[in-house]
């Protein structure tokens, strides 16, 4: 288990050491075996990072991690806030459990993350969900073991929503889910307020990790051996520690030693620069990958979504990526349907597709939040109608992404081996982030292979060990 950042001060770290170790005496006295907990997560990447902490922050206080719930003594969810539809699943999920709850006595169910920072969540949650023994926020989160501790220790629910927001200070436990692949949150929160977007609502002002913390994980996970490591941010272009910038800290992570891939996500338009896309060309170990959202093809509507850049900016961005890095993979995500979008507007987006030629898109129906300002604007399309432009956005990225990878069928790509495929033994990723699948041994898993593109059906690759 390795020590990761937190959001809590030194005192508050040394504080959660104390409350681990009472509440795993007190567990040692209640079971006679470790409990089993259990992590749920929905949402983003910046949620699989949090989760990894609790995950560590659970072993320290005497639970063991296990992956089917119905084998867990304590299940946690940690939650999203981003869309109606991911709330929806949490509340449904968390519904079925209320039966179990009631009649299994060593059952605790927790509820955190970015669905209960949300006041009206939080007071649903209470009325409604009364079966559920813990919630908090995702300012609370580093304080687990005390949240924990008073659940065990009094028996009754624990409630913390608080939004205060302390500095970031290092050296919680992380478990990580993989040995090779591991994420390096960055910095936390966001400014931008997209006027669609709930983000800064629940995960609150932008802080920057300082840089030397940061080197210092990225270096010790190449020594351990780590072959993917994924820098997170909510926008990383915008990372920022008096003056010392992303493309600062991109290069001297680059200049580690070792055989190893880097990522980073997300990058915002706005912030994105042209000295960043040289640092990535020029780099040794940084992915030919830019995850760079442009939401739409429209500049009323990107001006109404708080975006800060034209269609023509993205666009000149993504073409002089592609100038640098002719093998470079563009990714993205698109809402359709934001409100007073019209017919003509989505097609610009459609048009957006064409130019850029993305390799893969998130796509999303806009979903109104709660305390965001286009929640309050009027959206006169109907549902079915966003629908159907939906449909046909997924339709020609279907067909372009199809044609770039047919376009790769021949050449031998560098593939991080993930696990196991579902046609073929084994499946992986290459830099750009295709997904390929190919024969070989399990010991495989975890490695670097060279993989000779044999044939693409639709967007999955297949192909052959070289
Ligand atoms: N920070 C990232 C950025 O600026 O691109 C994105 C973070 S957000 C968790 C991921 C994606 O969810 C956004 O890029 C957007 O496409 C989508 N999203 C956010 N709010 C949404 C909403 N209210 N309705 C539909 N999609 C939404
Ligand atoms: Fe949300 Fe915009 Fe911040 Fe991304 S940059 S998290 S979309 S507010």
């Amino acid at each position: 288990m390795e020590r990761a950042e937190v959001n809590i001060t030194p005192k508050q770290v040394q504080q959660q050491q104390e409350f681990a170790s009472l509440l795993a005496a007190l567990l040692v006295a209640k079971y006679n075996e470790p409990p089993r907990a259990h992590i749920r997560t929905f949402g983003c990447q910046a949620n699989e990072a949090d989760s990894q902490r609790m995950a560590g922050q659970l072993l320290q206080c005497g639970f063991v991690l296990c992956d089917n719930p119905d084998d867990a003594q304590l299940i946690l969810f940690n939650t999203c806030a981003v869309r109606e539809h991911a709330e929806d699943r949490v509340f449904g999920n968390v519904g079925r459990l209320k039966q179990r709850r009631q009649t299994d006595k060593h059952l605790r169910v927790g509820l955190c993350g970015c669905m209960p920072q949300q006041e009206h969540v939080a007071k649903q949650l209470k009325q409604s969900f009364p079966f559920v023994d813990l919630v908090f926020g995702t300012h609370a989160s580093p304080r687990l073991p005390e949240l924990l501790y008073k659940l065990y220790s009094t028996g009754r629910r624990v409630y913390d929503i608080s939004a205060e927001q302390n500095e970031i200070v290092e050296g919680l436990p992380i478990e990580r889910g993989s040995g090779f692949s591991a994420f390096v949150p960055i910095m936390f929160g966001c400014d931008n307020f997209c006027s669609f977007c709930v983000v800064p609502l629940v995960r609150g002002r932008e802080r920057s990790r300082k840089p030397e913390a940061i080197l210092a994980e990225v270096r010790g996970l190449v020594q351990q051996g780590y072959k993917e490591i994924t820098l997170l941010g909510q926008n990383v272009n915008s990372y920022n520690q008096d003056g010392y910038d992303f493309t600062r800290l991109l290069r001297e992570l680059d200049a580690i030693p070792g055989d190893f891939w880097l990522r980073f996500t997300t990058s915002h338009p706005k912030d994105c620069t042209r000295e960043l896309l040289d640092v990535m060309a020029a780099g040794q170990h940084i992915c030919r990958h830019l995850h760079l959202p442009v939401q739409c093809g429209n500049d009323a509507i990107l001006h109404a979504m708080n975006r800060r850049y034209t269609a023509q900016r993205y666009l000149d961005l993504a073409r002089y990526a592609q100038q640098v890095m002719p093998d470079i993979s563009i990714t993205s995500d698109i809402i359709v349907g934001f409100p007073g979008e019209s017919y003509e507007q989505f097609c610009d987006t459609l048009e957006m597709l064409r130019q850029v030629k993305f390799a893969s898109l998130f796509t999303f129906i806009f979903s109104p939040r709660k305390g965001t300002k286009a929640a309050d604007l009027p959206d006169e399309v109907p549902r079915s109608e966003k629908v159907k432009w939906f449909e046909q956005l997924t339709a020609l990225q279907g067909e372009l992404g199809a044609q770039l990878c047919q376009s790769l069928v021949g050449c031998t790509l560098r593939v991080l081996v993930e696990g196991q495929g579902k046609r073929l033994a084994l499946a992986g990723r290459t830099a750009g982030n295709q997904i390929i699948e190919f024969n070989g041994p399990e010991d495989l898993i975890g490695t670097f292979v060279d993989v000779e593109i044999t044939q693409a059906n639709g967007w999955k690759c297949e192909g052959e060990i070289t």
